[in-house]
């Protein structure tokens, strides 16, 4: 991705930046000319010539002065086109021409740039006529709401300038299609950056297939993208140990929304329901909204999904899109007395706490490298070894979530390469962390069952209904 220099002196100008300036009330015709024809441009050309002539010649309050002033705005833009030249006349006269503000309830004057190249934001927004400091400003609250290292070339912004005193009432930084932020002033006068989402309609769709080599595969084999392959890993990550259960032939179905702009898919809401049935067993997950207001998911006899141990305490939706069982080997050759797992994992693969608990150790240990040792209810401790290095801030005593980050995949210590060592131990006796029982989730009450049904029907026929393609 191309990174966006912000304070880049040498990109100051106008040079990367095509700016257009237009007040609000000719928006409409701005796009016309874009998409017109030449014959059309000179006849909207020729209607504005007029209607500046008209304002020059027969309204008050239309100075020399501020023509000039707006025509060095539109210049500012480095614009060449009829756009920016009829723009200049018809903001001076403007404010004043109540002819405009009768066409649009807006009198706000527009301008609007496309992020080019490397040209930083601050530049642009100087090329569009900005003080520094206004620039800085109006940056300074973006960034609030932004990550302004995502700023990208061809984004889109617009800039509404009141008309009179020209001070800056809005900016509107397009993200996509979609999304935009929009940077106003707030009541105590300092400029405030809100999200702003356009509404997105509301699909629901079916999806199933077969394994070949990997979930990510098949999924992407039925016309869908990473991000549905590492919801469904997230989903059933208490359920399958995804480095050694999946087998080829194994069978997927998932209902899952989706969200569209204007006809396009645009992201994944919410799974509503989802299968796995393969040789390590039949798995189901519901979506289901408890009377309490709180979401979750549950199988089909309205147990919680979600258990007190993850499968596999690495984050293995970041490596299911390279993981192809036929050419990689998930885990390695295991000598004798050697208790615990070792996943092969690349350099730097997140690892998770397996379950809620207590930072027990988090130091370098000889042969195990860089290790963490967590300390859980009923006497049980998880092990992890040969970490590249240790999460931001672990330290010893700490309370950590199920999930939370307490390092990464490295090769510390005796190790031939990138693995993780995760071993158990149950009131002092190692064990193979993968014939550790994890318990059952909880249940849900039984008052609350029927509703639970109902509310999960629909899903359930769909998902039952979803037929696989025959290979
Ligand atoms: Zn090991």
């Amino acid at each position: 991705m191309a990174r966006i220099a912000f304070y880049d002196p040498r990109q100051r100008g106008s040079r990367h930046s095509v700016l257009t300036a237009a007040p609000a009330a000719r928006r409409r015709q701005t796009r016309r000319w874009r998409a017109g024809g030449g014959w059309q441009l000179a006849l909207v050309f020729l209607v504005l010539l007029g209607v500046n002539a008209y304002v020059f010649l027969f309204r008050k309050g239309t100075s020399v002065h501020e023509l000039m002033r707006a025509s060095s705005l539109a210049s500012a833009s480095g614009l060449g086109v009829p756009g920016a030249a009829a723009t200049g006349p018809g903001r001076g006269g403007a404010a004043d021409a109540d002819a405009a503000a009768a066409a649009s309830d807006e009198d706000a004057f527009v301008v609007r740039g496309t992020m080019k190249g490397y040209i930083g934001l601050s530049a642009a927004l100087a090329a569009a006529g900005l003080t520094v400091g206004q620039a800085d400003e109006l940056v300074t609250a973006l960034g609030a709401e932004l990550d302004l290292r995502a700023l990208q070339p061809q984004h889109r912004f617009e800039l509404r300038l009141d008309p009179r005193t020209r001070a800056v009432e809005q900016l509107i930084y397009q993200l996509s299609a979609v999304r935009k932020i929009v940077v106003a002033r707030g009541a105590d006068d300092t400029f405030k950056a809100r999200r702003e989402e356009a509404p997105l309609e509301l699909q629901v769709a079916e999806v199933g297939g077969r394994i070949a080599s990997s979930l990510h595969g098949a999924l992407s084999a039925a016309g869908e993208t990473a991000a549905l392959a590492a919801a469904f890993v997230d989903l059933f990550s208490w359920d399958i140990n995804w480095y050694t259960d999946p087998r080829e032939g194994d069978e997927f179905r998932v209902v899952v929304e989706k969200r569209q702009h204007a006809g396009k898919f645009y992201r994944y809401g919410r799974i509503l329901a989802a299968e796995y049935r393969g040789a390590a067993g039949r798995f189901r997950a519901y979506y289901y909204q408890r009377a309490d207001g709180t979401g979750a998911y549950y199988d089909a006899d309205g147990r919680a999904v979600r258990r007190a141990y993850l499968k596999t305490p690495l984050e293995f939706r970041r490596i299911s899109s390279q993981f192809n069982r036929k050419r990689f080997h998930p885990i390695l050759h295991r000598t004798k007395g050697h208790l615990g797992i070792d996943y092969a994992a690349p350099q730097g693969t997140p690892v998770w706490a397996a379950a809620d608990g207590i930072v027990g150790a988090a130091h370098a240990a000889g042969g195990a490298g860089n290790m963490v040792v967590l300390r859980h209810a009923g006497g049980v401790r998880t092990i992890y070894m040969h970490l590249l290095r240790f999460a931001t801030g672990l330290r010893p005593g700490q309370r950590v979530r199920q999930r939370e980050l307490i390092g990464f995949v490295g090769s510390t210590g005796l190790s031939t390469g990138p693995h993780l060592h995760y071993g158990m131990v149950v009131n002092g006796h190692p064990i193979d962390p993968q014939q550790f029982k994890i318990g059952a989730g909880p249940l849900l009450p039984t008052e609350e069952r029927a509703r639970f049904l109902a509310a999960i029907g629909a899903s359930a026929t769909k998902l039952g209904a979803i037929a696989l393609a025959k290979n």
